[in-house]
């Protein structure tokens, strides 16, 4: 495995990575992205060409929206044939949901695209910025017999890439700001680049890169808690338009037995409403059946999200709402794997 000779695209769309602390004021402001080898100089070091493009205005990532994910998905497009490989510098805060989302929308993706950010700025003493930059780089430009060893969307933080779609920002705070509770690490970064092969997933046959740029934002997520009254849930379901309802359920997929809102998940189901069932523990699955608790939920058709992030889930039902002519054959695709989410 080597990066020699390697084109990386770097698309810097925001967050902290990209920003530098007024130190008169105290406040954190984006700076010229085009200055990026000024601020890490070591990344001449490394024996590839690097370029890089920029939103037009840099975002705090709390700003994303499926607009925001075709830009990215279209400048990945736009430039697949030139470049080996792809960073995408991106804020913390929503970073699984775009990785999800890309990871849905580049079909036959055969080529490394790899999402990172930092919890300090890149002009901070302490910063994690500059591992995180350096190390998604160098995993973005690894090639073995002239192809890319990543063939995925990934999302690289704190030493360790993970599958974008398996993970969840689970700390504000610590520069280990990501897990990936139900897969393990694609690769780790110590004295060595650790890539773990067997994890990785394979572009499957020589067909092109096709990007799909559709989404049906008529979903919610709704976690459920003791004490949730019917009251509250109908007023999810009586939302116009509302075509998908993320449930984050207990436990194995378990929820409430009662009656009331047993007959509000039917009615929901029978207005054509898809449920997916979710669990809210960041790690394990939802088995349905496993306990009376869920399997009045299978009895009535609700989809089986199994181990899927609610954020993986968010986005492959904005997509599959548009991708799908026939809405009974939803349930059938969504519990499917598309691309390593399940
Ligand atoms: N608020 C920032 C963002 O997500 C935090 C970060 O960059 O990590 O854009």
């Amino acid at each position: 495995m080597n990066t020699q000779n390697s084109k990386i695209l770097l698309i810097y769309t925001g967050g902290t990575i990209g920003m530098i602390k007024d130190y008169e004021t105290g406040v954190l402001r984006a700076f010229e992205f085009e200055n990026i080898y000024h601020r890490i100089p070591e990344l001449s070091h490394l024996d590839c060409v690097i370029d890089s493009v920029s939103f037009e205005k840099a975002i705090d990532s709390s700003d994303m929206n499926p607009r925001h994910w075709i830009n990215i998905a279209e400048t990945i497009e736009n430039n697949y044939d030139v470049y080996d490989g792809f960073v995408v510098l991106h804020g913390s805060d929503t970073m699984s949901y775009s990785a999800s989302a890309l990871s849905f929308m580049l079909e036959n993706l055969a080529k490394p695209v790899i999402f990172t950010g930092s919890q300090l700025p890149i002009g901070d003493l302490r910063t994690d910025a500059k591992e995180n930059l350096i190390t998604s780089i160098q995993l973005a430009a690894l090639k073995e017999n002239g192809q890319s060893v990543i063939q995925e969307v990934g999302l690289y933080f704190e030493y360790k890439l993970y599958r974008g779609n398996r993970t969840t920002k689970i700390n504000a705070e610590n520069f280990q700001a990501f897990v990936s509770m139900n897969y393990p690490t694609l690769a780790e970064s110590g004295v060595h680049l650790k890539v773990n092969k067997q994890h990785l997933l394979r572009s499957e046959g020589r067909q092109s890169l096709k990007v799909w740029k559709e989404f049906d934002q008529n979903v919610a997520v709704v976690k459920l808690f003791p004490g949730i009254t019917e009251k509250i849930l109908n007023g999810f379901f009586d939302i116009p338009d509302l075509k998908a309802v993320i449930l984050e359920t207990y436990g194995s997929g378990n929820a409430p037995t009662e009656k009331w809102f047993l007959n509000s998940i039917e009615k929901a189901i029978q207005k054509g409403i898809h449920i997916v069932n979710v669990t809210q523990c960041s790690g394990g699955s939802v088995i349905l059946g496993k306990y009376e608790a869920s399997e009045h939920l299978r009895r009535m058709g609700i989809i089986n999200g199994k181990d899927i992030t609610t954020e993986a889930a968010v986005t492959k039902m904005m997509i599959l709402l548009k991708k799908i002519v026939f809405d009974n054959s939803l349930k059938i695709r969504f519990e499917e794997n598309i691309c390593g989410e399940i």
